[in-house]
């Protein structure tokens, strides 16, 4: 049995991996497969993750890194946060995320609680149009007041602000002129909030990272192959990240489709990132609607923050999942 066969992290004393940019490392031979590395991803300890060889099979990938015992001080948290009075010397995260157009419940009293900083992580639009993007600037607008800071970071449903995005139709229907928009002009189209795209803020003291890439599914935005090139992205996350924000879910937590005991689809490289190098305190993310919820493994807070609840998003579907709420302790 190959102890750890899908992740190794690969803690190095030497300081080669510091003077090369690539540089192959033959420690690691897998199905004939010699893992490239490359110094980005490298903390201060030189803890390397190297990305698993399941990658390509999320569910396989599962249940090697289940077997290995990745999940196991992983334990279920309530999101009662917003019924308590806030900590003192902290910072309250409110988190929502898959909103895909329905924000208008959001503003109904009671539904959207006060805090420090609001994440939205992805999926703010339906298809990407234009009006979609304005109309949910004027919903931040109509909010901001409630809090200090708003952070926002695209999804898939975003693809038009991906500008490696090659589509020329998103679910089958054609852009109009009136609905185009070219990913330049993102910021400035959320003027109401900060806009993260593979970055860090530093906002009252926390470090939060935010990007919106997700492993490839149909022809949407932001997709990258599993494996080396999703290890690649998160490779850019800095190891001193606080709070992690990204649009899809790491694998095994928070990232299931269909309503039970279905497919694990989250990224085996971002779990791997997260647990082994960045340990960030929190990680948000949203994606699988199906999958919402907040669990810990001890080091960081998973939370799957995706508002609307169905798998199917359409203009009749009520978003049922209420924001989740942290206390972050500076
Ligand atoms: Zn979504």
């Amino acid at each position: 049995m190959w102890e750890a066969s899908q992740l190794v992290i690969w803690q190095h004393a030497g300081m080669k991996l510091l003077n090369s940019r690539t540089i192959t490392l033959n420690t690691w031979d897998f199905d004939n497969e010699i893992m490239a590395e490359s110094s980005e991803g490298v903390n201060s300890a030189q803890t390397k993750v190297v990305r698993s060889c399941y990658s390509g099979n999320p569910d396989k990938c599962f249940e090697e890194f289940r077997s290995q015992g990745k999940y196991r001080n992983l334990y279920q948290v309530e999101n009662n946060t917003a019924d308590v009075v806030k900590s003192p010397n902290s910072v309250r995260f409110v988190c929502i995320s898959d909103t895909h157009t329905r924000t208008d419940h959001l503003l109904e009293g009671g539904v959207l609680p006060e805090g420090d900083i609001l994440i939205h992580a992805g999926d703010f639009t339906q298809r990407s149009r234009r009006e979609e993007i304005v109309a949910f600037n004027e919903f931040l607008g109509q909010i901001k007041h409630r809090f200090s800071h708003i952070v926002v970071i695209a999804g898939n449903h975003e693809a038009q602000l991906d500008a490696t995005w090659t589509g020329k139709t998103l679910f089958g229907r054609k852009f109009k002129v009136r609905e185009r928009v070219v990913p330049s002009e993102a910021q400035e189209l959320l003027s109401n909030c900060t806009y993260l795209l593979d970055e860090t803020i530093e906002l009252l003291g926390v470090k939060i990272y935010g990007s919106p890439w997700q492993p490839e599914h149909h022809n949407l935005g932001f997709n990258v192959p599993r494996g080396e090139p999703c290890l690649a992205v998160w490779n850019r996350i800095p190891s001193d990240t606080d709070v992690l924000v990204t649009h899809g879910p790491p694998l095994g937590i928070g990232d299931r489709v269909g309503e039970c005991a279905g497919m694990r689809v989250g990224c085996a490289e971002l779990l791997s990132t997260v647990m082994e190098r960045v340990k960030p305190r929190y990680h948000v993310y949203g994606h699988i609607h199906e999958d919402y919820g907040m669990w810990c493994d001890g080091v960081t807070t998973f939370i799957n923050a995706a508002t609307c609840h169905t798998p199917r998003v359409n203009l009749y579907t009520v978003p049922q999942n209420k924001p989740v709420v942290f206390d972050f302790q500076l």
